[in-house]
């Protein structure tokens, strides 16, 4: 008798083996693969502020000066022009006549950084954006006053700062990037491999 409680116990153990390795690679298969259930944890921090905010998922978006359609403004230094990683905005005055204008959020979002971090980049804004399901972000770059924090939900054509020339370095502009990758460092706003950014006047024009 004892011994066939062993054996039994043998099969039993034999049995939940198989059906845990049966299990793991079916959740394996489900979930496509390793590197899929990490990019889900990465993104559950914004799936969880979106849900519970549904009423700053993009819905679409906007021109971030002379809203809604950059009047006023001209696109100094186009996306991939000198393997520019974004837009420069400026005032049809020229020179310094735009600085201290307001910059407006692209689209509505969550405000995921908002510093000075100096040299060629000054006061930076992040800004996260659920849309068709996807995430993007838009960066401001360069500006003069920072009018928002980081955590802030905001909507679209929420005024974020002001145009600014980074100290000095620069006439006032903004430098306006768009990605589909939102987990990229700041970067150097230029590079010669632009994956991650996205054209941004055609993702506005388009979206
Ligand atoms: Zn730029």
């Amino acid at each position: 008798m004892y011994r066939l409680l062993l054996i039994s116990n043998i099969i039993l153990v034999c049995f939940l083996y198989k059906n845990e390795s049966e299990t793991y690679f079916a959740s394996d298969l489900n979930t496509n693969n390793r590197g899929f259930i990490i990019t889900q944890n990465k993104y559950h921090k914004y799936d969880s502020i979106f849900k519970n905010n549904p009423e700053f998922i993009s819905k679409s978006f906007d021109f971030p000066v002379g809203k809604p359609n950059a009047k006023g403004y001209y696109n100094a230094q186009k996306f991939r022009n000198n393997n520019h990683l974004g837009d420069d905005w400026n005032g049809v005055g020229g020179g310094n006549t735009d600085l201290g204008d307001p910059i407006y959020s692209i689209g509505h979002g969550y405000v995921s950084f908002a510093e000075n971090i100096g040299g060629g980049w000054g006061n930076v804004i992040r800004i996260i954006h659920q849309y068709q399901g996807k995430y993007y972000e838009s960066v401001y770059a360069h500006c003069n006053t920072i009018n928002v924090q980081k955590g802030d939900l905001i909507k679209k054509g929420a005024m974020v700062g002001t145009i600014g020339n980074a100290g000095g370095l620069y006439y006032a502009h903004l430098h306006l990037e768009i990605r589909d990758n939102i987990f990229m460092d700041i970067g150097g706003g230029y590079a010669e491999d632009p994956t991650g950014y996205l054209d941004p006047t055609k993702f506005i024009k388009n979206n």
